[in-house]
């Protein structure tokens, strides 16, 4: 196989001795297995030029690309720069679009320009820049030869590692796969809804089989969906092709439990369905009190459909602020069909929306009962027409069960949306 082989050289003691968690190396390995290189070696090392060199060294002469990230700032302790012109026998050299943009860094935030500041200027002449929009140091990119690895090499704070390798970074590696004509790694991921696991791959078995051996099926569980992750390995002029057919084959089987084609979350998902119809929602949350509200709004764009709503955890706040009936709760109690067809009714006509959901269950350890044990929630979504409840038995893990009362509440949102808006 042609493979496009990437290694990870992570530098710095305090990720070494623990201090810091390596989440720079998994990150790195992500996106590239993502693009379709195939990371082979991760690595640390100290802040140290010989054991930077000796390690650059090994790694170059078994893969494609060394990624380094660590060590690139101003201060006694980084030295990836010094290794990199004692591999090469280098020396170093102005860049002026980088010393420009330091001025402008070091004016932006009130500060003068020191020489340790202009020393980020100064890079291996080999090296190309790889600019750095939010930090000081900038990235650096070797050419490969036939005989050794390109290198990149990227600061150690996660944000301007991240900010720097999708502007610069990936471009680089997907062009040099596209040269090479590499094999690559490509995926589709398709988000399921509302029907267990088991049935799920019941349902797809068959047309599992007919699957061609390179696309591989995985089946990626969590609260209330299950994602199906589609893999092939190939030349890139024909595993899209490959996968396209794929996802042809499985999206009949999976019928409308198919949620999303395109690797979203639910929560995502409720975004597009909402804000293509232009429809609004609210949320009266008792046992998970604010985690809907808290999910919807971590997708930027949520203002365009998502209202607010009341977070209605005591009984008194439900009669008070929820148009709870006193009376409906005495008979009924708070986890109850009739608890939730009035707060979503009610919710949804005072705050103005197209569509409310109410959410009230017992997410545990305590206050369950026979009739209502732990894991016991009741969802009910109100729009112009109707209000529809549902009832639900999770487990017994408090946690999993509102995480899945959310879930189950964005799903029952989806379906009604679905079957009433078109
Ligand atoms: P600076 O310009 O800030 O000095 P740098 O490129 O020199 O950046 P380091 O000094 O090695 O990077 O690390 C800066 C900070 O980035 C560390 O204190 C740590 O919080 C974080 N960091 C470094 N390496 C990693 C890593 N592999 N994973 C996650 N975080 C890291
Ligand atoms: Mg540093």
């Amino acid at each position: 196989m042609n493979l496009y082989r990437v290694a990870i050289l992570s530098i710095g003691n305090e990720v070494l001795s623990g201090d810091t968690l390596n989440t720079n190396a998994a990150w790195i390995a992500a996106r590239c297995t993502a693009s379709g290189a195939q990371v082979v070696e991760q690595r640390t090392v100290p802040d140290s030029v010989d054991a930077i060199v000796t390690t650059l060294r090994e790694l170059r002469a078994r893969c494609e690309l060394v990624i380094t990230t660590g060590g690139l700032g101003p201060t006694h302790d980084d030295c990836t720069v010094a290794a990199l012109l004692e591999l090469f026998g280098d020396h170093l050299v102005l860049d002026e679009p980088t010393l420009k943009r330091l001025e402008a860094y070091a004016a932006e935030r009130g500060r003068q320009m020191t020489d340790r500041l202009r020393s980020q200027a100064m890079i291996p002449s080999t090296a190309r820049v790889l600019p750095n929009p939010i930090g000081s140091a900038p990235g650096l990119f070797i050419e490969g030869r036939d005989d050794a690895a390109a290198i990149m090499v990227l600061p150690g704070v996660p944000r301007e590692m991240e900010l720097i390798m999708e502007q610069s970074g990936i471009p680089l590696l997907t062009r040099a796969l596209v040269q090479r004509g590499s094999d690559i790694l490509a995926e589709r991921v398709l988000l399921t809804g509302g029907i267990p696991e088991s049935v799920l791959a019941d349902r797809i078995e068959p047309f599992r089989q007919q699957l061609p051996p390179e696309v591989e099926l995985a089946f990626l569980p969590s609260a209330l969906t299950v994602r199906l992750r589609l893999r092939a390995m190939g030349p890139a002029s024909t595993v899209q092709s490959l996968l396209d057919d794929a996802v042809a084959l499985l999206t009949p089987a999976i019928g409308p439990a198919l949620l999303s084609d395109r690797d979203e979350r639910l929560v995502e998902v409720l975004q597009r369905e909402f804000c293509q119809r232009g429809k609004t929602l609210t949320v009266a949350e008792s046992c998970t009190g604010g985690m809907l509200g808290a999910e919807i709004t971590s997708v930027p764009g949520s203002s365009a459909y998502f209202l607010g709503g009341l977070i209605c955890y005591a009984d008194s706040v439900k009669i008070h602020f929820g148009g709870v009936q006193a009376e409906t709760l005495a008979r009924h109690g708070a986890v109850s069909q009739q608890t939730v067809e009035e707060l979503a009714s009610y919710i949804r006509a005072v705050y103005g929306s197209d569509y409310a959901v109410a959410i009230s269950g017992i997410a545990g350890p305590g206050g369950g009962s026979s009739d209502k044990p732990v894991g016991t929630v009741w969802i009910a979504v109100a729009d112009q027409h109707q209000c529809h409840a549902q009832r639900y038995s999770f487990g017994s893990d408090r946690h999993q069960n509102r995480v899945r009362a959310c879930a189950a509440a964005m799903l029952m949102l989806i379906e009604r949306l679905r079957a009433i808006d078109g």
